[in-house]
């Protein structure tokens, strides 16, 4: 039987489909929306696509990603070496960035300790981090542990503050409490526990 479909368009959307959070239905409405538009539109993207390994790589120091080893934070002289910020992913250093409130460096895990998904401790970035504070040149004071405040996030945070028991180190955790305008009622047992032991003085 003779291919009614392109083949070229088969292939893309067949590669569309394979991302996270696409299926068929949404990787044939991207693949039309391209073919629709002009050739120029579809060479941005795939040029971007190109780029995006040959350009961008991780920091050897942080891990963050850069497009220069060490990265732009790694290499500023202004910024606190004294503390280190752990955060799951690389987008999490560009949320804290946002605040403009925290000057030290950072440390990107690459994911979170995860039974379900089979990602030990060993697949993310710890040891790294374990050793990064050992050799610094400068002592490092304060680790804040800025994992998400779920179950993964919280066991990965457990597993880091044990790599460094009985140290001098300052292990901190993000303040959290109840989101404004949330329910008592309806927040999860986590929230509701760091509310209570996290409350302040009135
Ligand atoms: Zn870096």
């Amino acid at each position: 039987m003779q291919q009614v479909t392109p083949a070229p368009v088969t292939k893309l959307i067949d590669e569309f489909s394979r991302l996270p959070g696409i299926g068929p239905k949404t990787a044939s409405r991207l693949t039309f929306y391209l073919l629709r538009h002009s050739a120029d539109r579809a060479l941005t993207l795939a040029q971007a696509l190109k780029e995006l390994h040959e350009k961008v790589l991780f920091c050897s120091t942080c891990f963050n990603i850069a497009e220069s080893d060490p990265c732009p934070v790694c290499s500023d002289e202004y910024r606190d070496r004294s503390v280190i910020c752990v955060v799951e992913e690389p987008l999490d250093v560009l949320a804290i960035e946002r605040t403009r409130e925290y000057h030290g460096l950072y440390h990107v895990l690459h994911g979170k300790i995860s039974p379900v998904e089979g990602i030990g401790p060993e697949e993310l970035k710890i040891a790294e981090l374990v050793e990064r504070v050992n050799t610094s040149e400068v002592e490092v004071r304060e680790i804040i542990v800025a994992t998400n405040p779920n179950l993964e996030g919280e066991a990965t945070a457990m597993y880091i503050s044990r790599q460094f028991a009985g140290g001098q180190l300052k292990l901190t955790r993000l303040a959290r409490g109840l989101p404004v305008g949330g329910d008592l009622e309806y927040a999860d047992e986590i929230t509701l526990s760091r509310a209570l032991s996290g409350r302040s003085e009135m």
